[in-house]
This record gives structure tokens, C-alpha cells and sequence, in this order.
């Protein structure tokens, strides 16, 4: 058992600090259009605790793990002072994807594929436009959502990969799937959905199911666990956010910064899917990267955004008696924790 990286938090001290947010979302993600969740302060600075509404407080207390670490330790050093991020391309008609792409300032794109109630035909179109925008240099990946069955996914990865493709995001739903289309296809995969857990990278690189994992701050536990996690595992890390506000995204920017290594941009541009934000300084991409530093909360948005902080104090106290679970090796969450659409 490794040593504790956080002094034990004075932690009903630190709920006291807790603030509530409602922020109303520009796209609809995971069936909604407000992103709610919390920030607490401590001697190290603010942390965001935001787990989905669905999370009990076993699965919940990964994420005031984390809030708690940024609260409390703040983040390890980092070693590079840019982090590349993709633009997200969704699943819009062709002309639009284009226009998405070329104005990002990105070199990297997400395209969303495999939309319900969209053919194939839209999907292909669609990546085409993307490669168009960003010229040969660029690098397009897609995202699946496990949506596709084995044989879709064979037949469009093969297909797709004609535009050059730098990897998929779960194609497929299960790792046995996963595995599957990895052995058919040219074209390393990513897997999303499959990691919710700390246990999770280590599962999907032992079922051979992915060339890369994406990972999550929050869910995961804290910077540190994560860090713990990518090394166990060995595979490249994409850093990712839960549309996180600033305070949540300088988690993942510090993990991203932290890596030893950092093969490909991460899905931390996320910020211009809040229509708001805590900070007077947010942390949205310039250039294709987003710097590595944490904006601090200024008290004048975050007041635009309060919500009433009793529900949250009480997820955060009932998540707090899962703590001593979560540190021990993040495996406190119990089933699985539902896909995130991003
Ligand atoms: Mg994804």
C-alpha cells in the first residue's frame, strides 16, 4: 500500500466552505442541459466535486477524493506547460462539420459518429469534411459511443480508415467486443466508456481491447490516482473531462501536464460547452492548447451561477464516510457507472 498523498483533511471543515453551481449547458450531454455540482476551498486552493446525479455516495466519494486533493494537496508538478486538446466535431451535417473544424484553431478533431437516426453514409461524409478542413497534417479521430456491433465496426473502421483515422473511441459497448474489432481493424482503438473505475485500464488492457485509454479525473479519484492508474496500466492516456468548470478542468490539465508522456491531444477544450464558468479567466483553448495553470474563482460568477448548497453538502458528508474506500485504491464504486456521451 503506497503512503497517503494527502495530509487527512480536516474534512467537515472544508464542507463548510462547500458552494453549490448550476450552470445551463450550450448541447444537451447525458439527457442534460444544466451541469450541477460543487466547489469547496481549502489551505491548497478550490476543487470541484460533480459527480452525475445518478452516482451514490460509494461512487461519489472518488470524485471528493479528488475535489479534496486539489482542496487540499494541490496537484504534482508538471512537466510541460501546454496541453493540445481535440475540437469536438458532433454529429452534424457535413457543410457544419467543416466550418466546426476549420474554425477551431485545432489540429486535432473528435468527430461523433454512429448517431441515432444517421446512416453511415452521414458519418463517412462527415470525416471526409473533417480530413478536408484540416488538411493531411491534422489528425481525426471518431467516437463511437460503443454504439456498433463487431461487424459494424469492422466494416466502417475499414472503411473510414481511408481518411486516416489516428484511432477510434469505443466502437463497441463491451471489452470482448472491443477486442474483437481490434484484431480485424488496422486502426488502434480507445476505450471511454469501458474505464469508470480504478480497476478499469488494467481489465480493458488485459482483454486486449484498447491501444489507448481515456481517463478522467474525478471518477478516478484525484491527479495522483490517476497518475497511480496510467503507470499500472501502460497504455497511453488521453485526458479527458466530465464538462467539468475551470476548477474541474485544471484537475485534468494538471494530470495531462503531469504524464510522462502525452502522445495525443486531450479532451479537455470542453469549457464552451457551459454557458458560463467560475472563473474571470476560464480555461478554454488557444491555438489548438489550453495552458497549464489554475484560474482562480471569482466570487462575483460564481454568485451568478449558486444554487442551494444543502443537497451538495449532504452528497459530499455521505460520500466523506466512503473516503478511507476511495483512497485505498479507488475501489469504491460499485457497477458500472453508466456511459458518458462526450
Ligand atoms: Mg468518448
Amino acid at each position: 500500500m503506497p503512503p497517503p498523498d494527502v495530509p487527512p483533511p480536516d474534512v467537515e471543515a472544508i464542507l463548510g466552505s462547500l458552494r453549490a453551481f448550476a450552470i445551463p449547458m450550450t448541447t444537451k450531454f447525458r439527457g442534460i442541459t444544466v451541469r450541477e455540482g460543487a466547489l469547496i476551498q481549502g489551505p491548497a486552493g478550490w476543487g470541484e466535486f460533480s459527480p452525475f446525479a445518478e452516482y451514490g455516495p460509494r461512487e461519489s466519494a472518488r470524485w471528493l477524493a479528488s475535489a479534496l486533493e486539489a482542496a487540499t494537496a494541490g496537484f504534482p508538478a508538471p512537466v510541460r506547460d501546454q496541453v493540445p486538446v481535440n475540437v469536438t466535431v458532433p454529429a452534424v451535417p457535413a457543410a457544419r462539420a467543416h466550418e466546426i473544424a476549420a474554425g477551431s484553431g485545432c489540429r486535432t478533431a473528435k468527430i461523433k459518429v454512429a448517431e441515432r437516426g444517421q446512416s453511415d453514409a452521414d458519418d463517412i461524409a462527415r470525416v471526409e469534411a473533417v480530413r478536408d478542413a484540416l488538411g493531411p497534417d491534422g489528425k481525426v479521430r471518431v467516437d463511437v459511443n460503443g454504439r456498433w456491433d463487431v461487424a459494424h465496426a469492422t466494416r466502417m473502421l475499414a472503411e473510414l480508415d481511408r481518411f486516416g483515422l489516428e484511432y477510434a473511441e469505443q466502437p463497441c459497448a463491451t471489452l470482448e467486443e472491443m477486442a474483437e474489432v481490434r484484431r480485424a481493424v488496422r486502426v488502434p482503438l480507445a476505450a471511454d466508456e469501458s474505464i469508470r473505475r480504478a480497476e478499469d485500464p488494467l481489465r480493458v488492457r488485459a482483454a486486449g481491447a484498447a491501444d489507448i485509454v481515456v481517463l478522467k479525473v474525478q471518477p478516478l479519484g484525484g491527479v495522483r490516482a490517476a497518475l497511480r492508474i496510467a503507470e499500472a496500466c501502460g497504455l497511453p492516456v488521453v485526458v479527458s473531462s466530465a464538462v467539468d468548470t475551470s476548477v474541474g478542468l485544471a484537475a485534468g490539465v494538471a494530470l495531462a501536464a503531469a504524464l510522462p508522456e502525452l502522445p495525443y491531444a486531450c479532451g479537455l477544450g470542453t469549457m464552451s460547452l457551459l454557458t458560463g464558468d467560475v472563473t474571470a479567466a476560464p480555461l478554454a483553448p488557444a491555438h489548438g492548447a489550453l495552458p497549464v495553470r489554475r484560474p482562480s474563482v471569482s466570487p462575483e460568477h460564481l454568485a451568478r451561477w449558486e444554487a442551494d448548497p444543502g443537497p451538495w453538502r449532504d452528497r459530499a458528508a455521505a460520500a466523506a464516510r466512503f473516503l478511507a474506500i476511495a483512497e485505498g485504491g479507488g475501489r469504491a464504486g460499485g457497477g458500472s457507472a453508466g456511459g458518458g456521451a462526450w
